[in-house]
């Protein structure tokens, strides 16, 4: 009998466990991918544009193979699963709280045929390594240590031949993949992940210790997106790198990407709520005020030349450096008084690689109300920061050519009031 193989997060035909359980002794597998309104609705245009690209290159992977449908995933896959007969559907899972319901209303629909996940978007799935009485971990070091010793699978061995395929031409309900969206800046689907992760192996991952957090040195691999999208596997990356301090570095951040997972996972209410509800009675900014200066950060207009620039690259490429995404993010927080939830909004929209646990929890991190958060008292200082990791200015100039000049703003906010402020505020709550 004939397998369904649904994919998700999990766009690549390399180092995909459910392939194997799917294609089985019979070998006959049907590739399917369904666009759900919901998530379209949702997505923002660059993840969109992300996704159908890589749709198409899985699609021409497998030689037009592919069936991609629309609708509730919970109606069409029994659908589909009826109309070929299948024995099973197999998935990677998927940990996110919207995922798991998700996936627990098609299992319901199913009935009586399986719902088989096998593998994850991660080199350990959430939940596997938590605290020696069982519970999870809060902070991120004793997580790291404790996610090492767990250790992980080696790549499974899969490609386009591990399955005969069965033509989407005999079957009901295909769509085309949308057209269209913003360009964007890197090439999308597993031929691509692949060469990036290639390139920066090769000439990247060496200095990435030094580098990682100088925005204007572009340090870093470029990798998100895919990992977002699993047009690679993380085991398939670290299966290339060796103790060398930068790709030590590199396996920390994975294992910063496992652990926000693992705690979306634990608290699926902090995607959207304070982790740490002490800060729930934190006084934050509303009204028209507070509307027009969140209006002046997002158009890169704030007079403050680093968080500009950061919010500049994003609006133009849906992307932004780690370190800048932490200095706009506390700008917003502790030097505009605005909700963090505004800003993970607005970078959800914009992001091409925007990813609820990561997203959500790099937001919590620097307001100060996540697991393992950084203090709220430490506020970063945007000129400081621009100076240290931007020294000669080369990041500015790239995003904001017109620093300095006449008909750039000057600051909406006087940094050192409103710091004074955010402590005032603090200190209310505390
Ligand atoms: P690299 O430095 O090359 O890192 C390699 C990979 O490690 C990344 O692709 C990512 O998968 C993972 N990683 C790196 N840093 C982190 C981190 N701090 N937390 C979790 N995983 C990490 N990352 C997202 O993937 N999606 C998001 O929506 C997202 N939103 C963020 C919001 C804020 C406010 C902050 C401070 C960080 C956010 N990050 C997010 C984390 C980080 O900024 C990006 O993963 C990184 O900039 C992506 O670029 P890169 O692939 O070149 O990173």
């Amino acid at each position: 009998m004939p397998t369904l193989l649904w994919f998700r997060r999990d766009l690549r035909l390399h180092d995909l466990p459910p392939l194997l359980d799917a294609a089985g002794a019979d070998g006959e597998v049907l590739g399917c991918f369904v666009l759900d309104p919901r998530l379209e609705a949702s997505a923002g245009p660059r993840r969109l544009r992300y996704l159908y690209d890589a749709l198409r290159a899985l699609r021409d992977s497998l030689d037009g193979r592919l069936l991609v449908t629309r609708g509730r995933p919970e109606q069409r896959i029994p659908l589909l699963a009826k109309e070929i007969a299948a024995s099973a559907v197999h998935i990677s899972a998927d940990f996110t709280p919207f995922g798991r319901r998700r996936d627990e209303a098609v299992r319901a629909a199913l009935g009586e045929v399986p719902l088989e996940p096998s593998g994850s978007p991660y080199l350990v799935s959430p939940g596997r390594v938590t605290k020696p009485d069982g519970t999870p971990y809060k902070v991120f070091s004793p997580f790291y240590r404790a996610w090492r010793e767990h250790g992980w699978r080696a790549p499974a061995r899969t490609g386009p031949d591990t399955a005969r395929w069965v033509d989407p031409a005999e079957v009901g309900g295909a769509v085309d993949i949308p057209d269209g969206g913003p360009e964007l800046d890197l090439a999308a689907g597993e031929d691509a992940a692949l060469a990036q992760w290639k390139a920066f192996t090769t000439n990247g991952i060496d200095t990435y210790h030094d580098d990682r957090n100088r925005p204007d040195l572009g340090g870093t691999s470029r990798m998100s997106a895919h990992l977002k999208f699993g047009t690679i596997h993380p085991r398939t990356m670290v299966a290339d790198i060796d103790g060398s301090p930068g790709a030590q570095a590199y396996l920390r951040e994975l294992a910063f990407r496992d652990f926000y997972a693992a705690v979306l996972h634990a608290w699926p209410r902090s995607a959207w709520w304070n982790w740490n509800p002490g800060f729930d009675a934190m006084a934050t900014d509303g009204g028209p005020e507070a509307q027009r200066r969140f209006e002046a950060w997002k158009a890169g207009r704030t007079g403050y030349p680093i968080v500009d620039a950061g919010m500049r690259q994003l609006a133009e490429t849906g992307w932004m450096h780690n370190r800048v995404r932490m200095i706009v993010a506390s700008f917003l927080v502790k030097d505009l008084h605005l909700p963090w939830q505004w800003g993970a909004r607005w970078f959800l929209g914009q992001l091409v690689d925007g990813d609820m646990a990561n997203n959500q929890h790099g937001w919590q991190w620097v307001a100060g109300t996540g697991t393992d958060a950084a203090p709220f008292f430490r506020v970063f200082n945007p000129t400081t920061q621009g100076d240290k990791f931007d020294p000669d200015g080369a990041y500015v100039r790239r995003w904001v050519p017109d620093a300095g000049e006449k008909s750039y703003p000057a600051p909406i906010v006087d940094h050192a009031a409103e710091r004074r402020e955010a402590l005032r505020r603090y200190g209310e709550i505390t």
